[in-house]
């Protein structure tokens, strides 16, 4: 399966497929690099590199940079001392830094890529399922001890390439988190694949082959067409966020570590359905909708000690608040989101529901 990423500043291929690294050493020959940097963590590189090193042509040179697995790859240390490992190795402009994991390293990745000599090449080879929303888009960044994703640029892939026999390592958790995001996308763009998935996915152990490229791929598609549309996130991008006002507050009030990304979202996306149903009278069955999210293990549940005033302050900081009044993205219908503002009434209502 192959989609094609079109943005005004360059369009590139994305592949999805079992065994997705055949398109490796196409793409790498195709483009002509002098050198490749591969960048993973230690928990990918432990299960992978080998598989990954087979794909790579025999007749170019490259080196491995190892750093630590999840947000801790986002560091400022460990972005310098990526830029010194790729000065050291004698990377030049026509390089190529393969960002081999799960978003964390494509942020890293990317980011190291964005700014070593002021730009070179990448590759996205992911290997978790979250990494289908974070390996499309061209958003780049490193976290800063003041806040997450602060510093970073847009610079997008040559390829993306998903072999998706990696993602069979990933733990359940990790699965959850991706699979939220996935959820996201069916909600705001594609009613039938919402309905497919509330029918066939049952248990996320037994997703098949089949099943998981297809919500990749309809995820990809549907976040390349958003960032098509709407590259530096000047409007239409925000439609992404669905979930992501309250799912945020959730994820920084557990303490990240606490609760993955997107089963945060999740409970943000389902507290949105309810404000959707509230102020937009949207037609939907958000109760089946929970059971079936609660049969694949996630937990619907606001932390006990977030107060919603507490929440509320957090849903403020969000970067879609306009003069302190939080925005939210809603839905008029499955696959028709808007964006706006809500009464702080509504939202604490809501909030007290489904907290009890
Ligand atoms: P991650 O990269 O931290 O990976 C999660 C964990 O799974 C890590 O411990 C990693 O080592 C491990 N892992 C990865 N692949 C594995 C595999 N195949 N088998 C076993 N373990 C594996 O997390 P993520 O959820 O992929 O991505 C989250 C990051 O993505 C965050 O930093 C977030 O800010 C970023 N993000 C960026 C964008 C964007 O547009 N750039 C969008 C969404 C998220
Ligand atoms: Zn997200």
């Amino acid at each position: 399966m192959e989609i094609i990423v079109q943005t005004a500043s360059k369009s590139y291929p994305i592949y999805i497929k079992s065994n997705g690294l055949d398109e490796l050493a196409n793409v790498i020959n195709k483009n002509n690099y002098t050198k490749l940097l591969i960048i993973t963590d230690e928990t990918v590189g432990r299960l992978h590199m080998e598989t990954l090193r087979t794909a790579v042509p025999d007749n170019l040179d490259y080196s491995v940079c190892t750093v630590p697995s999840g947000e801790q790859a986002k560091q400022m240390s460990v972005f310098e001392s990526c830029l010194t490992y790729a000065l050291e190795q004698g990377l030049d402009r026509k390089s190529c830094i393969i960002a081999f994991g799960g978003g964390a390293v494509g942020d890293l990745a990317g980011f190291v890529a964005a700014s070593y000599m002021r730009g070179i090449s990448f590759i996205q080879v992911p290997t978790t399922i979250l990494a289908h929303d974070s390996a499309v888009g061209g958003k780049t960044a490193i976290n800063h001890p003041l806040g997450k994703n602060m510093i970073g640029a847009f610079h997008q892939p040559d390829a993306v390439i998903y072999h998706t026999d990696f993602i069979k390592t990933l733990p359940d958790h990790e699965v959850r988190s991706g699979f939220a995001e996935a959820v996201k996308h069916a909600l705001i763009a594609d009613p039938k694949l919402l309905d497919m998935l509330m029918a066939e996915i049952v248990d996320l152990h037994s997703i098949t082959d089949e099943q998981l490229i297809h919500v990749l791929q309809r995820g990809m598609e549907i976040k390349a067409e958003v960032v098509s549309v709407d590259e530096k996130e000047s409007g239409l991008r925000a439609i992404l966020n669905l979930g992501h006002t309250l799912g945020h507050v959730i994820e920084s009030s557990l303490g990240y570590g606490k609760t993955t990304h997107g089963e945060a979202v999740m409970v943000g996306i389902v507290f949105a359905l309810h404000v959707s149903k509230e102020v937009l009278g949207l037609s939907f069955q958000i109760h089946q909708f929970e059971k079936w999210v609660e049969v694949l293990s996630y937990k619907l549940e606001i932390p006990k000690n977030l107060s919603f005033d507490e929440a509320f302050k957090g849903m403020q900081r969000d970067k879609k608040t306009i003069a302190k009044r939080p925005r939210f993205v809603l839905l008029e219908a499955p696959g028709k989101p808007v964006l706006m503002e809500v009464e702080e009434q509504v939202l604490k209502n809501i909030f007290h529901t489904m907290k009890k």
